[in-house]
């Protein structure tokens, strides 16, 4: 007979027990829970790759010479 790691009851056998090796569904989502938890504690990765390069490529206005329609502001 197994015992459950979260509440420490005894486990149905996995034949009789869809939440095996958790000896109820609850307490399977206790532990997935837990593995969540654990996962957002990790900080996030910090954007050093990439930090700007994207945006010097992004199209500043340099364009403005190409505008079709620009007045002539000559006086
Ligand atoms: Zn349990």
């Amino acid at each position: 007979m197994s015992i459950c790691p979260i509440c420490g009851s005894e486990v149905a056998p996995r034949s009789a027990n869809k939440a095996f090796p958790f000896c109820t569904a609850r307490c399977k989502s206790i532990d997935l829970g837990k593995w969540l938890n654990e996962e957002y504690r990790v900080p996030a990765t910090p954007d050093e790759a990439g930090e700007g390069d994207e945006s010097e490529d992004a199209p500043a206005v340099a364009s403005e010479g190409d505008f079709p329609g620009k007045p002539d502001m000559r006086h």
